[in-house]
């Protein structure tokens, strides 16, 4: 791999030593299964949480003389996220067996791709962020390529007090790694990435990016080294299944290479495990006990070949991808870049707002998305799929509000009933008596009562105009929130007899 450093040192992103600043390098080997009904060479289930080995065709178990026959569904799929990650599409690969040992290995070896993947060099945009002053910066991190393989099955160990066992659901089914350039920076850019992958191929539909079902996992290559230096030697961190997990990891991992360079050691390059119960990294394995694979082409399966005409008809056939999506609401809706990339985070959150804004001021509708929606579904721990307030049900909210129905204040009681009892918004405010009293008659009542209870405010305001706000407020106030505030604005002054 040709390895290009394309990022000079940012001091924010510098972490100090005993002895100085170091900059952390980090390239990250990320693998997403595919979504699909079958596996890569078999047309055993995918279905996750099936009783052991019931996903199993003779295939996957290795029996002599068993055939695998590329799944097509897995090709596009490939070739979809290549797509989505702006990618070089390979009309021709090359399916090659990584020759190991392992239990729940049945064939000896998994089917991968090594020298001729599917797809090449792409790229992909990467928010950091937002800083104190609320400001997202951009970077642009390289992937290096992805390739097709097949999962291998799991052994359980903890079952039974002599015997292992072997689970072979997941054996054969089918994986998209896809290798990052070095060219992540720190432990916040590192999960970014991770997250952004994880929305790109969720909008793409070609992996469900369920980190706590094993549908994505990260290995995490770390290496230190002083600022405009060459790479150092690198530790890969394996299996990591969390995002937060891959920041703890980097953090971690970063310092400790730091400590042994400080103290005039050097890094030996291994592979390592991340221990989340202590939140540490730990020796799995040195170089020199590497595995050499023998990988050779796989005499079982041809080239893997197919034309343009195949991979232009899958690109006009691409969904909308979170970067054009929150470029257009920027631009169609004038949603500022900071709502835009909160909204596009999750391809549901993103129809949720546009059923809302449909029609409605795109504004309006972003900030109660993302304020009081967004902000609800938290504090509940639920997603957005969950939300017990529609699209509907919101958007008829703000439309209460711009047609002068409900004050802003009192539609956060009437989101509220919502949320818990549910109903159509105009109805609750018709029949529990929310609604703005722009009766002029009510409010001049309420002025008058005001203003003839406190006579010394009254010479205050007339001395200090800006003083008329107190009496607004308890207009407001004394009708429960109802009055129309701009007709009670307007008539504390007339009474005041204060000029606009
Ligand atoms: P391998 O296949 O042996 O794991 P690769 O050269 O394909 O090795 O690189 C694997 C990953 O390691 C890539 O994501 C790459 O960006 C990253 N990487 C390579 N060199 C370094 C380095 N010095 N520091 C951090 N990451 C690195
Ligand atoms: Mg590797």
């Amino acid at each position: 791999m040709s390895i290009i450093d394309t990022r000079t040192p940012d001091p924010k992103r510098l972490i100090s030593g005993a002895t100085g600043d170091w900059e952390v390098v980090i390239g990250m080997e990320v693998h997403a299964q595919v979504t699909s009904q079958s596996k890569l060479f078999s047309g055993a289930s995918t279905s996750f949480g099936a009783e052991p080995n019931n996903n199993v065709s003779l295939i996957d178990a290795a029996m002599p003389g068993m055939l695998p026959v590329i799944n097509a569904e897995c090709v596009r799929q490939a070739v979809r996220t290549g797509l989505g990650l702006n990618a070089q599409i390979n009309l021709r690969s090359v399916f090659d067996r990584k020759n190991y040992f392992y239990p729940d290995l049945p064939q000896g070896y998994q089917i991968s791709q090594f020298k001729a993947p599917i797809v090449g060099e792409g790229k992909i945009t990467v928010s950091i962020g937002p800083d104190s002053r609320g400001q997202f910066e951009d970077v642009e991190i390289g992937i290096e390529r992805l390739h097709l393989e097949q999962d291998a099955g799991k052994s359980i160990h903890d079952q039974h007090p002599t015997m292992s066992f072997v689970d072979l659901n997941r054996a054969g089914v089918a994986l998209m790694e896809i290798v990052s350039k070095p060219d992540l920076r720190s432990s916040d850019e590192a999960r970014a990435y991770l997250t952004k992958l994880r929305t790109i191929v969720r909008y793409l539909g070609t992996c469900d990016g369920n980190m706590d079902e094993g549908s994505m996992r990260a290995d995490v290559n770390v290496s230190v080294r002083r600022p405009g230096e060459t790479f150092g030697t690198r530790c890969e961190i394996k299996n990591v299944n969390s995002i937060r997990f891959v920041g703890q990891a980097i953090e971690y991992e970063a310092r400790r290479q730091i400590a042994i360079l400080e103290d005039g050691g050097t890094i030996d390059q291994e592979t390592r495990l991340f221990d989340a119960a202590k939140g540490e990294t730990r020796s799995m394995r040195s170089k020199e006990e590497a595995h050499d694979y023998r990988y050779f082409p796989d005499p079982d399966l041809l080239p893997l070949e197919f034309d343009q005409a195949f991979v232009d008809a899958l690109a006009a056939d691409l969904p909308e991808l979170p970067d054009d999506k929150k470029n257009r609401l920027i631009k169609d809706m004038g949603l500022s870049a900071y709502d835009a990339s909160i909204l596009v985070t999750e391809k549901a959150i993103a129809d949720y707002f546009e059923a809302v804004a449909k029609g409605r001021d795109g504004k309006m509708a972003a900030n109660w998305v993302i304020n009081d929606l967004l902000g609800a579904l938290n504090k509940a721990s639920l997603a957005i799929e969950q939300a017990p307030v529609a699209p509907e049900q919101l958007g008829g909210i703000i439309d209460l509000i711009s047609e002068g129905s409900i004050s802003g204040k009192i539609a956060k009681d009437v989101f509220e009933i919502v949320w818990n009892e549910g109903g159509v918004p105009a109805d609750i405010v018709e029949s529990r008596g929310m609604k703005q009293v722009t009766d002029i008659g009510a409010i001049e009542k309420a002025v008058d009562g005001i203003i003839a209870a406190n006579p010394d405010k009254v010479e205050q305001a007339r001395a200090k105009p800006t003083l008329a706000g107190w009496f607004v407020g308890q207009v407001i106030r004394a009708t429960g929130g109802k009055a129309n505030p701009q007709a009670v604005n307007e008539l504390v002054k007339a009474k005041l007899g204060l000029e606009e």
